[in-house]
């Protein structure tokens, strides 16, 4: 079965084409600048020279129209017919308390998913859009979505809910959601594989740092914890995002600084984090790098993230009882060897040795970071959201429609 895999954002769309009879990936891209005469296709077909191109793209629709264009292109395409794609899968940010799973959708889950627009003003409009054009463009084939939040509504109430009036949750369903729930559940599981124990008998923090970071819980196989909330505000430090303040600060800020719901909104979101300590960036490599060449700005922003980081591990121990392995995952998890060494250098009450040689090591295997006598294992897995997307639709499929 061929899946295409679809991450549809409000001026951008990810794709990724899958056969998913041996998962292999026929060719990814995205388009970038919808809504603008100068839009880019990028796409990247396995086995043949990669395109550009820079053209006309006012709405989804079309960008989809472009991208199947591509993908069943004579020369540069990876499929006979467009009619070759038997299934579609959507990433949906915010699940709320409707989506505990994927599912498939129909007019129930679209009706949900916009009801669910207030949760997430940013993301689920723009992941309508992309159901949508998929529909305009490819009538008749099935369509699943899979939640970043689904993994997390696994958490107890004690977790989820704020300790603010009652009213709020009730009325409005303001309690933690957490996200990037089909990373954590990703690689808690190749984690367990890689242990080669049950993820039944398992204490796992998952950590997913990316430009967005969140750290969960994960107890025998179950989010129980995890660092983001109602938005993916709360929290780690991230790229730009500020993560967990005294919300006092935002009455505050905005009276002293005559700021508006918004102008305190985009500074907490796109003016914070590693970008406003270190005033240099909010890309880790370049924070690194200027810390290495002596910046203090850099330095202080990457004690600050570390530390925040290895707060939250300490925290989630103590939620679980005790850890097993931790695991480390996205851009800044995968790649930081100087962020992984810094957290686990401070965790050896643990009984957590970092094994500095293996974490130096690169890779993009799974691979364990610890040393053979530590007593809580350090992993490094990396993750892949589009291949759960993938798989969970096909399953979806498979289920729904048994003879196929
Ligand atoms: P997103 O949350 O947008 O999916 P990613 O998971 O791709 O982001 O992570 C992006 C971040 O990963 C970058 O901002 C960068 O800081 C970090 N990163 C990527 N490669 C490295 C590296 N070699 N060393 C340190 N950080 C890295």
């Amino acid at each position: 079965m061929i899946v295409l895999v679809i991450n549809a954002g409000s001026s951008s769309l990810k794709f990724q084409l899958y056969n998913m009879e041996n998962e292999a990936v026929l060719a990814k891209g995205k388009v970038e600048r919808i809504g603008m005469d100068s839009a880019i296709l990028t796409y990247e077909p396995e086995g043949k020279q990669d395109i550009r191109e820079v053209r006309e793209i006012l709405e989804h629709t079309t960008a989809i129209r472009r991208v199947l264009d591509m993908l069943a292109h004579p020369e540069f395409g990876v499929l006979k017919s467009v009619r070759d794609i038997q299934a579609v899968g959507h990433r949906v940010v915010h699940g709320g308390e409707s989506f505990s799973s994927s599912v498939l959708v129909d007019d129930r889950v679209k009706q949900e998913i916009k009801r669910l627009f207030d949760l997430a003003p940013l993301h689920n409009p723009a992941h309508m859009l992309g159901i949508q054009a998929v529909e305009t463009n490819m009538p008749g084939v099935p369509q699943a979505v899979v939640f970043d939040t689904a993994f997390h509504q696994t958490m107890p109430s004690a977790a989820y809910l704020y300790p603010i009036p009652m009213v709020l949750y009730k009325k409005h369903k303001i309690r933690r959601y957490g996200f990037h729930g089909t990373s954590h559940a990703y690689v808690s599981e190749r984690a367990a594989a890689y242990l080669g124990r049950p993820i039944e008998e398992l204490k796992l923090v998952t950590c997913h740092i990316g430009n967005g970071a969140s750290c969960a819980a994960v107890l025998h196989g179950k989010s129980v914890d995890t660092s983001m909330g109602m938005t993916p505000l709360e929290g780690l430090m991230m790229g730009t995002r500020s993560g967990d303040i005294d919300p006092a600060i935002v009455p505050f800020a905005m009276s002293k600084e005559e700021l508006t719901l918004s102008e305190v909104n985009s500074m907490l979101n796109k003016h914070s984090g590693l970008m406003a300590i270190s005033g240099i960036s909010s890309d880790m490599r370049e924070v690194t790098q200027a810390m290495q060449d002596g910046d203090k700005n850099a330095a202080l922003a990457f004690e600050m993230y570390e530390y925040r980081l290895r707060k939250c591990i300490g925290a989630y121990a103590a939620a679980m009882n005790g850890i097993d392995a931790i695991v480390f995952t996205a851009g800044v998890g995968e790649n930081s060897a100087a962020l992984r060494a810094a957290v686990c250098r401070n965790l050896t009450f643990l009984g957590l040795r970092l094994d500095e040689e293996a974490n130096a090591r690169r890779s993009q295997e799974d691979r364990m970071i610890s040393t053979a006598d530590s007593r809580v294992q350090v992993l490094v897995v990396p993750t892949n959201e589009e291949l759960v997307i993938a798989r969970d639709t096909y399953e979806l499929i498979l289920h729904s429609n048994p003879v196929q």
